[in-house]
């Protein structure tokens, strides 16, 4: 039985699903003098999402600033996410110019740490109401806008009104499929297993990335002592892969070029993982709704980027509705803000991110820049600041830097030649 609507029932904004995105979002809009409803489908406060890898990029850190969560995460043992990347021309090594700042980072933190950490603060902030145990069931729909959820919750089903209905209820959204929110999916041509270790050391102990071309892996050093391993290989390798998971993991990573020690460290989580991870794009509003992290658009794993977009995202919102929201202006005229930004910011990463998923080796374009980056420092960085997302595709593959990619390889070129000349006549000398 649906209870009367009442007064309890009536917010600014109700959110649906309070994990990072629907967090962050009732934190910045209640900040903004927002009355926020923020249902979780889950009654443990402590519950977290077991299927994520956590490295927040750096384009994360002004939004963590921003939530006041900085300090917090490095109390609890957040680990400032350093990496070096392997690929077919060596190591990638972004380091900081010499004299210059340090190079832009973020942080790794295990998800059991951080949900509850931010749902924590999402429930202490004044205007907020976080609600366990309310799984949204269904959309209010009135005069051609959505108006409000319906819900399930321990004391029966409920309804609960508002001015704008917000989706962060992840990849797999109820409320777009409620609201008629069309999906764009593209399949993932990578399959992928993780689990947690201890005891296992790293290179320089900093995160290491293996572009194998197509297959992919990561070693995340996390906190509390913590590195996850995860392997990303090519679809075609399932079956076998399958057939024993565990030989079939420690195996992959025994072969990895400066395989992390995996026989003498401890496993201590379960081999968790996904055969079919397919890439999503929504249209991220409609009247009277706004979609935001996943809900919205669902990246591949392989970057470890949706945690940062998930964040972003709940800030582009709040700052494109809230004052429309709070003064009764025009909420849907607003959304049309949020959306443009949305799209602008992220739908080039997408594009690249979906054709990168059909589990191909490197473009000519990639080639160029990778190479380059494994050969100079300047190149590193600038590959640091997109995989970090601080920069756009377009920014990445600029004339400018293939131009300099181009001089920085025939330099290389020229230089083995010389040296490989050399090494014939020394060799010839007596
Ligand atoms: C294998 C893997 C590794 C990854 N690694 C990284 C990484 O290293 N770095 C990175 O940045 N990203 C990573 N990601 C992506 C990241 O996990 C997601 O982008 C991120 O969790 C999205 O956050 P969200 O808040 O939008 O959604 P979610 O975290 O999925 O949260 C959705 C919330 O909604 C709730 N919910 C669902 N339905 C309802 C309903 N009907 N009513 C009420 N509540 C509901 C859920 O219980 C949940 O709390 C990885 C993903 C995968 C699969």
């Amino acid at each position: 039985m649906t209870k009367p609507e009442s007064a309890g029932d009536q917010y600014d904004v109700v959110i649906g699903g309070a994990s990072l995105a629907g967090c962050a979002a009732a934190i910045l809009l209640a900040r903004r003098g927002v009355r926020v409803a923020l249902l979780e489908r889950r009654s443990d406060p402590e519950a977290y999402k077991a299927l994520c890898t956590h490295s927040l990029q750096a384009h994360a850190y002004p939004v963590l600033h921003e939530l006041g969560l900085v300090t917090a995460l490095e109390k609890a043992g957040a680990v400032r996410n350093a990496a070096r990347w392997h690929t077919r021309w060596g190591w990638i090594e972004p380091k900081a110019a010499p004299g210059g700042p340090v190079l832009p980072y973020g942080y790794n933190i295990r998800r059991s740490v951080l949900d509850p950490l931010i749902r924590r603060r999402a429930a202490d902030t004044p205007g907020v109401e976080l609600l366990l145990g309310h799984q949204v069931t269904g959309l209010v729909k009135e005069g051609g806008r959505i108006a409000g959820v319906r819900a399930w919750t321990p004391e029966g089903e409920r309804e609960i009104r508002a001015r704008l209905v917000v989706g962060a209820d992840g990849k797999d959204s109820a409320v777009a499929k409620f609201a008629g929110v069309a999906a764009t999916t593209y399949e993932n041509g990578r399959f992928g297993y993780l689990a947690h270790y201890r005891d296992l050391p790293l290179p320089r102990g900093i995160s290491h990335t293996w572009f194998l071309e197509p297959d992919m892996a990561y070693a995340f050093v996390n906190d509390d002592g913590v590195t996850v391993m995860a392997v990303l290989p090519d679809k075609k390798r399932l079956p076998d892969f399958r057939e024993d998971l565990e030989g079939s993991f420690l195996d992959f990573v025994r072969r990895l070029p400066e395989a992390p020690p995996i026989e003498s460290a401890e496993r201590i989580t379960q081999f968790t993982g996904s055969v079919n991870y397919p890439l999503v794009t929504r249209e991220a509003t409609a009247p009277g709704l706004a979609l935001i992290g996943d809900a919205a658009l669902t990246g591949d794993p392989l970057w470890g980027v949706g945690c940062g977009w998930a964040l972003e995202s709940a800030k582009w919102l709040a700052q494109a509705v809230a004052p429309a929201v709070r003064a009764r202006g025009d909420v849907d005229k607003s959304l049309l803000v949020y959306a443009r930004r949305h799209r602008r910011q992220l739908r080039g990463h997408q594009a690249m991110a979906v054709d990168f998923a059909k589990s191909r080796r490197f473009n000519p374009m990639e080639q160029l820049i990778f190479s380059a980056a494994a050969r100079d420092a300047r190149m590193a960085r600038h590959t640091h600041r997109f995989a970090s997302r601080l920069i756009g595709p377009l920014r990445f593959v600029n004339p400018v830097v293939l131009a300099r990619a181009s001089a920085i390889n025939l330099r290389h070129r020229r230089n083995r030649r010389t040296i490989g000349a050399s090494g014939r006549l020394s060799r010839a000398k007596p």
